[in-house]
């Protein structure tokens, strides 16, 4: 499956987050690279904000955006373990440093959107 279609669009939201208020950018903590804005942030089943533990036991919290587009996304999506019901998931990574910062989440309805992860991210608020 190529990822082209999503590569493009994300582009695309690259170029309006540029020009919006630096003060709304959201980066990769690890790298700084702008990863997505405060303008972004959307609600999942009523919250924007997240918290899950793995079948490991370790506890995640996670905020929802519907654009990151710093980030790449890999791995075949699929719907093991997934917090949101409906969904598949694939990794999200920074796209300068490959740092993962959480998931990318499509369901069969084209309907889609990113959870990262608050403390691999730093906002200037
Ligand atoms: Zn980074």
């Amino acid at each position: 499956m190529s990822n082209l279609p999503i590569k493009q669009l994300v582009h695309d939201a690259l170029f309006q987050v540029q020009g919006s208020e630096p003060s709304e950018l959201i980066s990769c903590l690890n790298c700084h690279q702008a990863i997505t804005a405060s303008s972004y942030r959307i609600r999942i089943h009523d919250q924007h904000h997240h918290r899950f533990i793995n079948p490991g036991g370790v506890i995640y919290d996670v905020c929802c955006f519907h654009s990151a587009p710093g980030t790449i996304i890999s791995g075949e999506p699929t719907s093991q373990y997934c917090w949101f019901q409906g969904y598949r998931w694939q990794y999200a990574h920074c796209e300068h440093c490959t740092e993962q910062l959480g998931w990318y989440y499509e369901n069969d309805h084209l309907e889609s959107f990113f959870a990262l992860i608050p403390s691999s991210l730093r906002s200037k608020n």
